[in-house]
């Protein structure tokens, strides 16, 4: 039985991957922005603690790990999006994007450091995007902190190794949640039909991809791409 750390727990990848963990038998802790109902009806459903945390705060972060006993398994899902021109995003929006997409890991992986370097074991997995690889027009700044991502997991996974923590990335494509609820019907099957597999994700088909890295003992700096084929 692991402990397991996932940010964005309340919702979409996040909250699958609470549901996931929780239903192996692991003892689950969730961080989330702000929206109580969705935390409490994941924290209801699944036995998990939901604990309300900013992950661009330091402070904040630092709060919340101090309230759970153990981390085995920290999963960096938390995330905002932006759509829109590259001269129309303010630099506010911009700041934030990092603070939280990128910034928000580092709070994280700082926290939960102690626990894996007593241990000399971890796995920490983070969530880039295919945009992260590729980039995608109109979504300038998210690629960007996607790719951002990318690097962060290698650089760990570097660093991290020789103690005998893990560190791994998830590349998803389009996965049905509330952060593409600004697309349309149409737009969405679209996107699916250009993929491989002519579907867009559920969370769960992330968090299994999720569960897989989090056991993979010999996997270390991998982004697993989990996109139905989109981008290869
Ligand atoms: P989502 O449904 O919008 O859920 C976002 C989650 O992150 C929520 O639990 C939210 O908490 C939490 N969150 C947002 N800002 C936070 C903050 N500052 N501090 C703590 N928690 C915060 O998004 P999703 O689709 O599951 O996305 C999860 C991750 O996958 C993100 O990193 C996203 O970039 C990435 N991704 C998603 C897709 C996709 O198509 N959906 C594709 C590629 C990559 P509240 O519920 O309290 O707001």
């Amino acid at each position: 039985m692991a402990n397991v750390v996932i940010t964005g727990g309340s919702r979409g990848i996040g909250a699958a991957a609470v549901r996931l963990f929780a239903a192996r038998g692991d003892r689950v802790w969730f961080l989330y922005a702000g929206n109580h109902a969705a935390a409490e009806t994941v924290a209801r459903e699944t036995g998990a603690v939901a604990i309300q945390c900013d992950v661009a705060d330091a402070a904040a972060v630092q709060a919340a790990f101090s309230q759970i006993p153990g981390v085995d398994i920290l999963i960096c899902s938390a995330g905002i999006a932006h759509y829109g021109l590259i001269s129309q995003i303010t630099e506010a929006e911009w700041d934030r994007l990092f603070a939280v997409n990128v910034k928000g890991i580092y709070h994280c992986v700082n926290a939960a450091l102690p626990f894996f370097l007593r241990q000399q074991r971890g796995v920490i997995l983070t969530v880039s995007s295919m945009w992260g690889r590729v980039g995608a027009s109109c979504e300038a700044a998210y690629s960007a902190t996607k790719g951002a991502v990318i690097a962060l997991t290698k650089a760990l996974a570097q660093e991290l190794g020789p103690s005998g923590i893990r560190v791994n990335c998830v590349a998803p494509g389009v996965i049905a949640t509330d952060m593409c609820a600004n697309l349309d019907a149409e737009t969405m099957a679209q996107l699916a039909r250009d993929s491989c597999v002519g579907r867009n994700g559920r969370p769960e088909d992330v968090a299994k991809a999720m569960e897989y890295l989090a056991d993979a003992q010999f996997v270390t700096g991998h982004v697993l791409n989990v996109d139905g084929g989109y981008i290869m």
